[in-house]
């Protein structure tokens, strides 16, 4: 229950941070809100040496409209989302999952940054990033790139980030007003990690499902994006045949582990449960 001892860093740019990250190479860990890394420290299952801890980095946090998208800091907390009128505004469904996410007391700390930096396939934040077609900004020490949400996510805890860079921030097109959205969540109790969450950010014209993504949480080693989850229920109303060829396309993706959470085909089942609901109740939003 006691970490390992390790060196306290506390920069307050973020070029000092990639500076220090770069310096003290594989063993330097950034810390952001705590809530993943410090009980993974506690249970010795990180050892990391130097902690570059991120909180007095200014531009690292707050919740800003450019044009038509949403730029968000990486700092900026879980709790923050939910006090944001711009995110329940713009983006609705990050406020809906940002309100799944554990307790209000791992909200208050625990930032947007961290929740899709970590790689944690049991995390909900990657799969709203990937329904919305967001992107990451990663800074080095030789500067600054995009990489979309959907290509960011190798494997558990395994991302596109090199070694020394930060992700500073989310930006997010924000969706056309009408869209209907969902995420579903299916946990053993409040304030877990999903036993299976889905994803629907959609459109519809004259009744008809016009353009829409699904995405998964805790259903494989990543979040995923279920392209032809998605393709199964464009151009059609979602009629019962849609629907379910939808969540066959989305279990054909899945690959849960057997765990404390279930068995992997009841988890495979309520991600085609989850995905179901998460396309009727976005369809029953969209105008
Ligand atoms: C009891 C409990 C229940 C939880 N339930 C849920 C849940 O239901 N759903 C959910 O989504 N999450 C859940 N979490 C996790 C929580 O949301 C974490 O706060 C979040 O996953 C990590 O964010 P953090 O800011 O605390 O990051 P930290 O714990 O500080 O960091 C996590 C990892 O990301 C790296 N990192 C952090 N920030 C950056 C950055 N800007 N750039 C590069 N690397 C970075 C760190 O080095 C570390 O490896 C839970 C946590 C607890 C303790």
């Amino acid at each position: 229950m006691i970490p390992g001892s390790f060196s306290y860093h506390r920069p307050t740019t973020v070029a000092d941070a990639v500076k220090l990250l770069a310096s003290l190479g594989e063993e330097a860990r950034p810390l952001a809100g705590g809530h993943s890394l410090v009980p993974m420290m506690k249970l010795r299952l990180a050892t990391p040496e130097h902690l570059v801890d991120l909180g007095r980095i200014a531009s690292l946090k707050g919740i800003r409209r450019q044009g038509d998208r949403l730029e968000i800091g990486a700092m900026t907390t879980q709790h923050e989302l939910l006090a944001s009128k711009e995110v329940a505004d713009a983006v609705p469904i990050l406020h809906e999952a940002a309100l799944l996410i554990a307790d209000p007391q791992v909200r208050y700390l625990g930032t947007i940054g961290g929740n899709v930096a970590n790689g944690d396939p049991g995390n909900d934040l990657p799969a709203i990033m990937m329904a919305l077609s967001a992107s990451y900004t990663l800074t080095g020490a030789k500067g600054s790139r995009e990489v979309a949400a959907r290509d960011f996510y190798q494997g558990a805890y395994f991302t596109a980030l090199e070694p020394g860079e930060l992700l500073t921030a989310v930006s997010i097109p924000v969706p056309p007003t009408g869209h209907g959205y969902a995420y579903e969540k299916l946990k053993r109790k409040v304030g877990d990690y999903a036993t299976a969450a889905a994803a629907v950010v959609l459109t519809k014209k004259g009744g008809v499902v016009e353009n829409c993504a699904i995405t998964l949480t805790n259903l494989a080693e990543t979040a995923l994006f279920a392209e032809a989850a998605a393709k199964a229920v464009i151009g059609t109303r979602l009629e019962p045949a849609a629907l379910n060829a939808a969540a066959a396309a989305a279990q054909a993706v899945m690959s849960p582990a057997s765990d404390a959470r279930g068995p992997a085909e009841y988890r495979k089942h309520v991600g085609g449960v989850m995905v179901t609901r998460a396309l009727t109740r976005a369809a029953a939003r969209a105008t």
